[in-house]
């Protein structure tokens, strides 16, 4: 059997290899460090964390991340069994000795018979004579590569700095004071004229927001990073600073909407959110991308009528982060259209984190692994935290994909992203007490992940 060539070996490329290794199929890790360096790694191990030496909650009952550990532990993840054996006390999270964690994913790899590692960089397009490739070169994929990519590609198909508005829950938003409408009630391709949430303030509202942007802490920009503010893409902060009045003419303009709880009062300002995933669970606040920290977010984005419960999916970030406009280019097992002897893994393709990262890696190293053994590839169920990950990057996202790659935004998995359940959420405790609030939520959860291992163990079986 000929190997499968995989560029990266970081958190997506280790699981990927170590996937198709214990499929039976030999595997080549081409790594660039330490013959290259990044701006973040430090070392020359293999899935190196180049930061928080946390894989965040491992409650997998009520937290879609804790549920993604589940997942992996089940498929056999190399990253997951690192993780656990490496483990350093942090309460409810997974956090990991981080040279021990990746010492062993390293040594685990050059022991596996299948397993070959070349260092060096890929510095253009792989080989021809490489019949299948992942690239797994992450956010920070090297210059002449990301070039490459780009221009096989296309012009919007790479982005190199995400720009990312808060998404919220939609069961979260107070719909007694926002409501659904388009500017100017317009019909777009596939839209009802009633596409958006609308959160409508008055002048003091409007005052005390600014006010709020203009005092809260803000993060800065790497030193490598540089500051890539684009025209028509500036963070909401930086609109406040240039003038009182500049929301109001950009991304909270009143004009074109007439509020339907209260049809006779003008707003001053209107915030807009639009929907996010094709499920309608998901919306983000449209313009509102932002640098300030994230407690400063929640804080001060709750401020807005109709957000005063807001959860947030995610909140507002802007990053270094090299990543494809997937839902254009990749295909459902996440090949490259215009190559298809190539496929992607990890956060290039718009997942974000290490456990999703590697998770993403591990689905792709099986999709190669199938291919290359003349199997079918099954993909996971939308219902499972993998299937929820892999559809997003794929194209349950909504907004439309022509709009460019900046539509497309990298995300965490959360249970926005599963379909929501088809029968009613609990809504009775153990001992017959009636749930409310946060404990539905909870009990909510707890169905959405245990719904989520049976259709997993399914699909695995
Ligand atoms: P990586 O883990 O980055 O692996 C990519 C590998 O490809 C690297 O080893 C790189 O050296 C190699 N490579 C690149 N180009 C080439 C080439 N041309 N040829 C050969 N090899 C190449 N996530 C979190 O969950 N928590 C955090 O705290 C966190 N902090 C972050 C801080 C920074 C500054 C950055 C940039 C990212 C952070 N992330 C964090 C995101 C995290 O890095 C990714 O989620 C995760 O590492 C992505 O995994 P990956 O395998 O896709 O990429």
């Amino acid at each position: 059997i000929s190997p499968i060539h995989i560029v990266g070996g970081g958190l997506a490329g280790s699981e990927a290899a170590w996937q198709i290794a214990q499929a039976g199929v030999p595997v080549v890790i081409h790594e660039m460090r330490p013959v290259r360096g990044t701006d973040a790694h430090k070392t020359q191990d293999l899935a190196e964390l180049v930061c928080s030496n946390s894989f965040r909650s491992d409650d997998a009952e009520t937290n879609a991340v804790g549920l993604l550990h589940a997942e992996m532990r089940r498929m056999g993840s190399l990253i997951m069994a690192m993780g656990d054996a490496n483990q350093v006390p942090a309460g409810g999270a997974l956090a990991v000795d981080r040279d021990g964690f990746s010492a062993a994913v390293t040594a685990a790899l050059e022991a596996h018979p299948l397993v070959t590692i070349e260092r060096g960089e890929v510095a253009g397009l792989p080989p021809a004579a490489w019949d299948k490739v992942i690239i797994a070169t992450g956010p920070l994929t090297s210059p002449d590569l990301a070039e490459a990519i780009l221009k096989l590609s296309g012009e919007t198909s790479l982005a190199f700095f995400d720009a990312i508005a808060p998404i919220v829950h939609f069961e979260s938003v107070d719909m007694e004071t926002a409501w659904f409408q388009s500017r100017y009630d317009k019909v777009g391709p596939g839209g009802t004229g009633a596409d958006y949430i609308n959160c409508p303030m008055d002048k003091a509202q409007y005052e005390a927001f600014i006010d709020a942007l203009l005092a809260a802490e803000k993060t800065e920009f790497k030193e490598w990073e540089g500051t890539p503010y684009f025209d028509g893409c500036l963070p909401i902060e930086v609109m406040a600073e240039r003038g009182r009045e500049t929301l109001r003419w950009g991304p909270m303009k009143p004009v074109g909407l007439t509020n339907s709880h209260n049809p006779t009062v003008k707003a001053y300002a209107v915030v807009q959110l639009r929907q996010d995933n094709k499920l309608g669970t998901l919306f983000n606040m449209t313009g509102f991308q932002t640098k300030l920290k994230y407690g400063e977010q929640a804080k001060i984005f709750r401020m807005i009528p109709g957000l005063q419960n807001a959860e947030f999916a995610r909140l507002g970030g802007i990053h270094r982060n090299t990543y494809l406009n997937s839902p254009k280019v990749l295909d459902e097992t996440l090949r490259l259209k215009a190559d298809p002897r190539i496929r992607f893994a990890g956060q290039i393709t718009g997942c974000e984190g290490y456990v999703e990262s590697a998770a993403i890696g591990g689905l792709v190293g099986r999709f190669a692994a199938a291919e290359r053994l003349g199997r079918a590839i099954a993909l996971p169920p939308v219902t499972t935290a993998h299937g929820a990950l892999i559809n997003h990057i794929t194209g349950g996202h909504v907004t439309t994909i022509d709009e460019g790659p900046r539509s497309f935004q990298p995300m965490n998995v959360n249970f926005g992203l599963f379909p929501p359940l088809t029968e009613a959420a609990p809504n009775k405790g153990p001992d017959g007490e009636r749930l409310r609030g946060n404990a539905k939520t909870q009990a909510r959860k707890k169905v959405l992940s245990a719904r989520a291992i049976v259709d997993l163990e399914r699909w695995l079986g």
